[in-house]
């Protein structure tokens, strides 16, 4: 795009996350949207690579013949058979579809960060699949076999196609909802909903201290996933205050509604992972604990809850939703904080 020779500076008022106008999408002050510096200097300081954590312990359980019952086994196979392509989803999403229509210098920093760690997320599956010697090929194409991976994932995928298309573009009151509406489906459904019966199951083993290096990969990323869901979070009430015409009673009914049907497919994939149930989780547990995920999911951006259950997994909004970003892993996170220098 050409640049505007002697024009004036920015008018912060006229910056929106999306059409705001190409004027100023190289300038990143004036800053109008603090929230996605917040999350990008979060993000720096969380920074951490799947090859540093030991997963010696994982090969010999994963190898010895009475370490792990076959349906741990399955369940554990099936959990990363999701998540081997949800993150790949998710940077395609970043990269291809959401940057180029966002105007807002701090949010594109930040979706550049989070595509990086979604790539990271794929190396730490990559790397836990490698290091168990599993079959590659096959979790990886769990997606196309697996009928409630399918049915998540492509959940996700039809309802983004349009704003993947190379002629959409926002401006228009219709197109502006279809982006309104990938954030939610992202954001709060595919990171807030379809991520977190998969967490769970890893939180199980861990709890009975088993595959400890691998549910510690998906500690990392369950944190990383937090902080996605809260940035897309502020990006939906951002624009909900910048163009409160799209945020429409039939917009918001319909976004209940995809939220609802998530729930569902969420539900029964959790069914799949675990037909017997495992570490005391049943069928049950888990259609309430995403039930009162989703409720929660809901609130964030002004919606009604539509359940009304408690959490039944307390140890796991111990683990996930208070993000503690400070204690939860301590180790590592302060090595980076205090380890990024280069010696010249
Ligand atoms: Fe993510």
């Amino acid at each position: 795009m050409p640049i505007n020779h002697g024009a004036a500076p920015v008018d912060i008022n006229s910056r929106k996350i999306i059409n705001g106008g190409d004027a100023d999408v190289m300038q990143l002050y004036p800053m109008k949207h603090h929230f996605a510096w917040e999350a990008y200097m979060a993000g720096n300081s969380n920074h951490w690579l799947p090859t540093e954590i030991s997963m010696q312990r994982d090969i010999e359980q994963w190898k010895s013949m009475d370490a792990l019952t076959a349906d741990e086994r399955k369940a554990f196979e099936t959990v990363l058979g999701f998540f081997t392509t949800a993150d790949s989803i998710a940077a395609n999403n970043v990269v291809l579809a959401v940057y180029k229509h966002v105007t807002s210098p701090e949010c594109r920093m930040y979706l550049l960060r989070q595509g990086y760690e979604e790539a990271i997320h794929t190396h730490a599956y990559q790397y836990i699949v490698e290091s168990l010697g599993m079959d590659e090929s096959r979790i990886f194409n769990m997606y196309r076999e697996v009928e409630s991976i399918y049915n998540k994932d492509n959940l996700v995928l039809n309802l983004n196609e349009g704003i993947f298309d190379p002629h959409f573009k926002t401006g228009t009151f219709e197109n502006d909802q279809k982006f309104l509406e990938n954030i939610i489906v992202f954001s709060l459904i595919m990171e807030g909903i379809f991520f977190y019966s998969s967490f769970a199951v890893m939180f199980g083993f861990q709890r009975q201290n088993k595959l400890t290096g691998s549910a510690e990969q998906i500690q990392y990323i369950m944190r990383d996933e937090s902080q996605h869901l809260n940035f897309g979070v502020n990006m939906v009430n951002t624009i909900k205050e910048e163009q409160p015409e799209l945020w429409t009673p039939e917009f918001q009914q319909r976004m209940v509604d995809l939220v609802k049907r998530a729930v569902v497919l969420e539900y029964t994939f959790a069914t799949e992972v675990f037909p017997k149930g495992i570490f005391g989780m049943n069928a049950d547990g888990f259609k309430q604990y995403i039930e009162h995920i989703a409720d929660r999911r809901l609130a964030t951006v002004g919606l009604p809850a539509q359940y009304n259950v408690p959490n039944p997994f307390p140890w796991m909004s111990e683990a996930v939703d208070l993000n503690k970003e400070k204690n939860f892993f301590e180790t590592r996170v302060t090595e980076y904080k205090t380890g990024g220098q280069l010696n010249w």
